[in-house]
């Protein structure tokens, strides 16, 4: 079986039964489902299956608030080039296409990916490479999308190459959903194409909940580790999939097993038509201070918020430090209070 596209698709595998607003929800994003994540899908009980509910349209996505926004994190304004998105001064962006091997319900560039689209000319990745030679405080560079992962492996490689090149640039960071939900795309050739020769590279994988770590994403994950290359985890916290502090349990352990360190746990974007999916911050600040009393310092992420507006990302995270400054107080992991000198 191949990658689910269409709504059609969906009903022949009864995923979805039709009603008019799903067409609606596939109308503003495409769908993509990829045979590893469907055969991960419990039929029992669809409406609250984990990985269901990330990937498979629902008529929720047409409810749109006020709050919501079509460039949530303030891309637009922040792009000096086609393809790159400049918002720290020693790192950016650089998204060489929009597409992705899935199209998750929730994601924070909901109104920019797709099939096709805007995938960079060669031209145009020569100019968004020219931004990075002539701003010599570029120490990072993030490779994102879509999915980068979905460049063919002779593309992938020139494209490292040529960032490799610019002398300035120190670290290269890869961002995707890949090893997870199409690790078949990982192969050996792949793994080959991501290593810049001199610059560190680092690779960031996207999942959301212990069920999508199968076989064979620990495998693409233990080849991109076996390759000596280093890997942090981000997730999506997401009602209904992960909003309970023993899935995030699960989720942190599973990752840090596969050799994968947590980074980011992100608070929900303020995406049109997903509502269904946002947790309040008091609730997510729960969840992580609960994680704080149980998990391994190793498997703890920093919960973040990406400012709307283009403001970049926060900690918002519990803090443990009482405020009087003249009596410090400081509170454990378990809950209790202490006093601190000074
Ligand atoms: C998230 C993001 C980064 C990377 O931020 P880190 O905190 O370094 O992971 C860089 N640039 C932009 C525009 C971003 O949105
Ligand atoms: S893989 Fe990432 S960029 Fe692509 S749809 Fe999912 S969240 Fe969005």
């Amino acid at each position: 079986m191949s990658t689910l596209r269409t709504l059609e698709a969906l009903e022949r595998e009864r995923l979805v039964t039709p009603d008019a607003r799903l067409e609606a929800a596939a109308q503003s994003m495409a769908i993509a489902i990829t045979s590893d994540m469907v055969a991960l899908i419990d039929r029992g009980d669809l409406a609250h299956d984990p990985i269901a509910r990330q990937f498979v349209p629902s008529a929720e996505e047409t409810v749109i608030s006020a709050d919501e926004l079509a460039d949530p994190i303030g891309d637009e304004a922040r792009s000096p080039v086609k393809g790159i998105v400049h918002r720290y001064p020693d790192r950016l962006l650089l998204k060489p296409l929009h597409a992705c091997p899935v199209y998750c319900r929730f994601c924070f560039r909901r109104e920019k990916v797709g099939p096709g689209g805007e995938a960079l000319s060669d031209a145009e990745i020569e100019a968004a490479l020219d931004y990075i030679r002539s701003h010599s405080e570029i120490w990072e560079v993030i490779l994102t999308g879509g999915d980068p992962l979905m460049l063919a492996p002779r593309r992938m490689a020139k494209l490292i190459a040529g960032i490799d090149a610019i002398g300035h640039v120190a670290v290269i960071r890869i961002h995707s959903r890949v090893p997870i939900v199409e690790p078949g795309r990982l192969t050996d050739e792949m793994v080959a194409a991501v290593r810049p020769k001199r610059a560190a590279l680092w690779f960031a994988v996207h999942c959301n909940h212990p069920r999508e770590l199968g076989a064979a994403a620990r495998a693409a994950l233990a080849r991109l580790a076996d390759a000596g290359i280093p890997l942090m985890g981000q997730t999506v916290l997401l009602k209904g999939i992960n909003d309970d502090v023993e899935t995030l349990d699960r989720l942190m352990r599973d990752l840090v097993t596969a050799r994968v360190k947590p980074y980011y746990l992100h608070h929900p974007d303020l995406v049109r038509g997903t509502g269904h999916f946002r947790v309040s911050i008091r609730q997510g600040r729960a969840l992580v201070k609960a994680l704080r009393g149980r998990l391994s310092g190793l498997a703890q992420p920093t919960y973040v918020l990406d400012v709307p507006g283009g403001h970049g990302k926060v900690p918002i995270g519990p803090s443990y430090l009482g405020d009087d400054p003249d009596a410090l107080t400081v509170e454990d992991a378990f809950g209790a209070a202490h006093r601190y000198p000074g």
